[in-house]
């Protein structure tokens, strides 16, 4: 397999090549040059496997330069019961009667980007030991992805990792889970600031072509090929789970911010996995809602971007979004690349009545949005019903999803955090804090190690000169 960019100007590309890559050099984001798709019987097969077995079937034919043998013991290394807290690793839960909660938060930081991340550290460090290179990343958060990189790459060697936040502007839980962490290759940088002055400096100190080359700096954000690749296989693993007959369609509900778990869903179809619906779930940021329902593609201005009680899906624009356009648009980089010159000059594009606009409706997608009433209306009924406690994410994935709902069609809603990760939010629904997972219960009294910083290029620049690998 070959990777190509979506906007046509890179040379095709093994995956260890783009795996430690951001962008394409061209500014697109890259894609295999071909779906893999599933042999007769393949499917069948994978009934009995286990989720690191399934993985590295999966993930083999992605990643199909690296040694089999090497990339078997990565997923046995990552998909253990001791990080995810289950041999299931994506445990199934039933909401209701055909309706299912796909558990994809047991991962160390609560919230389903671990299961990605957690395979990325162990990747960038099993090729970094091969090239003898190292790797510094450098990145700004407000809560899950930074959280969830640093716990896939703490201890791992040849990789430090610098993560801003805004000082004193994360939740006590998130501020606790990040500055806990004692591993000498973690430094957390508070920023006098907030979210949007950490993002300026990450991007100043990104543009600095020479600081960047000199220092190895490198970024693990959600255009990361390789997670939206390992994310594809807790489709197939739900699929599995809720199926007998291997033609039978299942329908997946899906919390979407940056597009990036969705695309995995989308990805999976494409590869033969039969998947009804893709119901894509977002909060008041309905920039994809709205996309699906009437074909106009507007970013929002940063500061139109409500902070919402589903905060992981605040967005301006959905950075994987590319993606799944450079399918839709026939892969044609040029129209790629119009479109998201449109997106540049006026902050839109419009395709409906295209024809690739038909191609979107016809590949199974269907969207809805929910306000923080319904989120806190579906948290309750599905306490009501179920006796469990859903997150405010989760619970925009199970509104949409049940207004999506067809008879007979299995529905599986994926959980995509822990509702000990927002407990304002559940005693506001509830009355009451959620449970908390057994070893954080008292995660806010563990010391913490961090540096306060000024929003200063030159003084981020200096710190990371002084203590990068
Ligand atoms: C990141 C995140 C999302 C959105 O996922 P995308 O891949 O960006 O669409 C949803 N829920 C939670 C809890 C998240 O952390």
């Amino acid at each position: 397999m070959r990777y190509i960019s979506t906007r046509g100007g890179m040379a095709p590309a093994p995956f260890s090549d783009i795996l430690l890559g951001g962008l394409a050099p061209d500014g697109g984001l890259t894609i295999p040059d071909a779906y893999p798709t599933l042999a007769p019987g393949e499917l069948s097969g994978w009934r009995g496997l286990s989720y690191p077995e399934l993985a590295f079937a999966i993930l083999r034919k992605f990643a199909d330069d690296l040694p089999a043998d090497d990339l078997r013991a990565l997923m046995d290394k990552t998909y253990t019961a001791a990080i995810f807290r289950s041999e299931a690793i994506t445990p199934l839960t039933p909401l209701a009667d055909g309706v299912w909660l796909l558990g994809l938060s047991n991962g160390p930081t609560l919230a389903f980007k671990d299961i990605a991340m957690q395979l990325l550290g162990n990747l960038f460090e099993y090729t970094l030991l091969k090239t003898g290179g190292h790797l510094n990343i450098f990145g700004a958060t407000s809560g899950d992805t930074g959280s969830s990189a640093e716990y896939a790459m703490r201890g791992k060697r040849n990789i430090r990792v610098f993560m801003l936040s805004p000082h004193r502007k994360m939740s006590r839980f998130q501020t606790a889970q990040m500055f806990s962490l004692q591993d000498p290759n973690i430094f957390n940088l508070a920023v006098r600031g907030v979210f949007d002055d950490c993002q300026d400096l990450v991007k100043a100190v990104s543009q600095d072509a020479d600081f960047k080359a000199r220092y190895a700096i490198g970024t693990v954000n959600s255009i990361n090929w390789a997670r939206v690749a390992a994310q594809i296989v807790y489709y197939f693993k739900g699929w599995l789970a809720v199926t007998a007959r291997d033609d039978q369609e299942v329908s997946f509900a899906v919390p979407s911010g940056n597009f990036g778990n969705i695309c995995a869903g989308y990805i999976a179809k494409r590869m033969g996995l039969p998947i009804r619906r893709l119901i894509l779930a977002t909060n008041e940021n309905n920039v994809l809602d709205e996309f699906f329902r009437t074909g106009v593609y507007r970013v929002r201005p940063t500061d139109q971007v409500a902070q919402t009680s589903s905060p992981s899906m605040d967005i301006s624009k959905a950075s994987n979004f590319e993606r799944f356009i450079f399918d839709a648009a026939g892969r044609d980089p040029a129209v790629v690349r119009e479109l998201w010159r449109q997106v540049d000059a006026r902050g839109f594009f419009d395709l409906s009545g295209s024809a690739a606009f038909h191609a979107v409706r016809a590949s199974g997608f269907v969207s809805g949005a929910s306000t923080h009433q319904n989120r806190m209306d579906t948290i309750r009924r599905i306490h009501q019903d179920s006796g469990i406690v859903i997150d405010t994410h989760t619970a925009d994935g199970v509104k949409v999803g049940l207004e999506h709902r067809e008879d007979g069609v299995p529905l599986l809603c994926l959980e995509t955090a822990l509702p000990a990760k927002f407990e304002e939010s559940i005693v506001e629904a509830l009355g009451r804090p959620p449970e908390r997972p057994t070893g954080y219960e008292n995660i806010e009294a563990l010391p913490q190690r961090f540096e306060v910083m000024d929003a200063d290029v030159a003084a981020m620049k200096n710190y990371i000169a002084r203590h990068a690998g």
